[in-house]
């Protein structure tokens, strides 16, 4: 197969290169990442300047460096770049967990959302440890994953979010996406010119989970799979929103 490869955390980052690695074991691996990190810009796009390409192979894979984000990178390869359209699109391996309300922030989890966009299947993939991590068993999962795929078929606008916990696995769960939020802590500091500046922190609230819930499954070692789409609409809202009576103003 021909597999496009991206991420957020950018082309130097160890999690993609295990993954454009393991998988040109067995396939044909297109790379295009961020020239930097790129954690968290979401779904965004550069629209007020230049995109630039550059080559970047690592070791004998084809590799390109873009000054973008993760789905100008998924974009552009896609529309231009490539020489033909790719099997498949996996994103990562990110550097952390992408479970919860994460994969609204994810630009691992956009870039493979942009390749679903496109009609491609499409895996995002995440180490669920901000250690020093080992990416060999995530990589080998997303082989084994990216192997199998041709034999199933993904509902329209709909992708598979993927995190592998460090360690020994207990097994595979199929998951849904857990609650956990953040505790957003802004620090306040005071630069050397004496004005203020804040930045994000914040550590993950405590947060009750199901037994299906994503967060839930890493935390018990279970790589966590879990099928999303990005159609936000709340179909059951609409028959009562119907019912509202919404109308112009008068
Ligand atoms: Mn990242």
């Amino acid at each position: 197969m021909r597999i496009l490869v991206s991420n957020d955390d950018g082309i130097h980052a160890p999690g993609i290169r295990a993954l454009a690695k393991t998988l040109s074991l067995e396939h044909e691996v297109f790379v295009f990442a961020p020239d930097r990190e790129r954690s968290a810009t979401g779904h965004a796009l550069t629209l007020n300047r230049p995109l630039r390409l550059e080559r970047h192979p690592l070791g004998d894979l084809e590799a390109w460096a873009v000054n973008g984000t993760p789905s100008d990178c998924v974009k552009i390869a896609l529309s231009m770049a490539l020489p033909a359209p790719p099997d498949l699109v996996i994103s990562g391996i990110n550097r952390g967990a992408n479970v919860g309300l994460d994969v609204m922030y994810s630009g691992t989890v956009s870039a493979a959302i942009e390749g679903t966009m496109s009609g491609i299947p499409s895996i995002a993939v995440s180490l669920a440890s901000f250690e020093v991590g080992d990416y060999e068993p995530a990589a080998r999962f997303a082989l084994w994953l990216a192997n199998r795929m041709p034999q199933w078929t993904l509902p329209p606008k709909t992708l598979l979010n993927v995190n592998v916990p460090e360690g020994t696995h207990a097994g595979v769960r199929i998951t849904r996406l857990g609650g956990r939020r953040y505790e957003d802590v802004f620090e306040a500091r005071t630069d050397l010119r004496g004005k203020s500046y804040y930045w994000l922190s914040g550590t993950p609230l405590p947060s009750e989970e199901e037994h299906d819930s994503d967060v839930r499954a890493v935390h018990e070692h279970f790589i966590s799979v879990t099928p999303i789409h990005y159609d936000l609409t709340h179909y059951a809202m609409i028959p009562p929103l119907q019912d509202w009576g919404l109308s112009l103003p008068e």
